[in-house]
């Protein structure tokens, strides 16, 4: 018995008025043919060495003990339900509606009915998938109202984008686990947030910012700021690519979160043109890297992609192998600086 607080008040067993107990056993109960073990909480009157359990304990003691049973047999516990449900802004009405489960079956299993196991497969699963949510939301259209409809719209389209983009940082970071302390990227860990950063910053100030040229002034950033400091921006590692220096998980960083791009056709070949992502912020760049890519931008701010394509006669990228790792040690022979 573990006393959690005490108060003075009338006793509901003595039917005195003295300092009550608010303790915690560990019970133990056969539900549903298992054994639980849970904490529950009782008032402990010391004069008749008695327990009693208010109404509003009788509830909780005994959501804490299906709750355990939950969690002994592998389901969803009522918190987990009700967090699940919250992540997408959804009502308990409005839940069990998009789920086609009866009205008030959301409510219950947030409280004191144990789900069964589809419904908690159905659960677990609009958990770890927002685009499935999206579809079953889909089809709830006309049940639920149109203003409740687009809010969970919105909620479950975020909760898709965040799980697309740790998914993308994953993958990249799966890409970037054989570069680990290698001078291949300018002795600095990759910095996603500064990746996204620099390309926001640079399609601020640079008209018409394409790939080509796009790829091109992360790098000089990169060996310049490296050249200037011992260690680079980013810690992107670039490869020589027919057309210049392109970062490693090129095409999963340009899809990351917070970086934006209209698409263009040029003849038959689509195109990406970097535009600043709405209210994005400087956070990560420090001053000295905020310094060196305003020294490249009026470098290379006005440069036509053609023109950018011929810069790229740099001697790391002559010397380094077609499809190779550029190494940062080719910063002393910029002709750029
Ligand atoms: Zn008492």
């Amino acid at each position: 018995m573990k006393k959690i607080k005490s108060e003075k008040k009338l006793c509901l067993i003595c039917i005195e008025e003295h300092e009550v107990d608010t303790v915690e056993i560990v019970d133990h109960e056969i539900f549903k043919g298992e054994e639980v073990s849970y904490t529950s909480t009782y008032e402990y009157c010391s004069n008749a060495d008695e327990l009693l359990e208010t109404e509003e304990m009788v509830k909780t003691n005994s959501l804490t003990m299906k709750d355990a049973y939950r969690k002994k047999v592998g389901l969803l516990t009522s918190t987990e339900i009700i967090n699940i449900r919250e992540k997408y802004g959804v009502s308990q009405k409005d839940f069990s509606e998009i789920l086609d489960w009866g009205r008030a079956t959301i409510t219950r299993y947030e409280n004191h009915q144990v789900q069964d196991r589809a419904h908690d497969n159905v659960l677990s699963k609009i958990d770890s998938d927002p685009k499935w949510f999206l579809e079953m939301l889909k089809r709830a259209k006309g049940r639920i109202s149109d203003k409740a409809f687009s809010k969970y719209h919105h909620e479950a389209s975020e909760q898709f984008k965040k799980k697309r983009n740790q998914y993308l940082i994953d993958s990249i970071q799966a890409i970037y686990a054989d570069y680990e302390n290698e001078a291949v990227a300018g002795r600095a860990e990759l910095n996603l947030n500064k990746v996204v950063e620099m390309i926001n910053y640079l399609a601020l100030k640079v008209d018409s910012l394409h790939k080509v040229k796009l790829m091109k002034m992360l790098w000089y950033s990169d060996i310049l700021h490296f050249k200037r400091s011992g260690i680079a921006i980013s810690g992107l590692a670039y490869s020589t690519l027919p057309k210049g220096a392109v970062p490693e998980g090129y095409d999963q960083i340009v899809l990351l979160n917070g970086v934006s791009f209209d698409t263009v056709w040029y003849g038959d070949n689509i195109t990406y043109k970097f535009k600043p992502t709405p209210g994005f912020e400087i956070k990560e760049l420090g001053h000295s890297e905020m310094e060196v890519l305003d020294e490249i931008i009026s470098k290379f701010g006005n440069y036509n992609t053609d023109e950018i394509v011929e810069m790229m006669h740099e001697e790391a990228y002559k010397c380094t192998e077609s499809y190779r790792i550029i190494p940062f040690s080719f910063a002393e022979q910029l002709i750029i600086d």
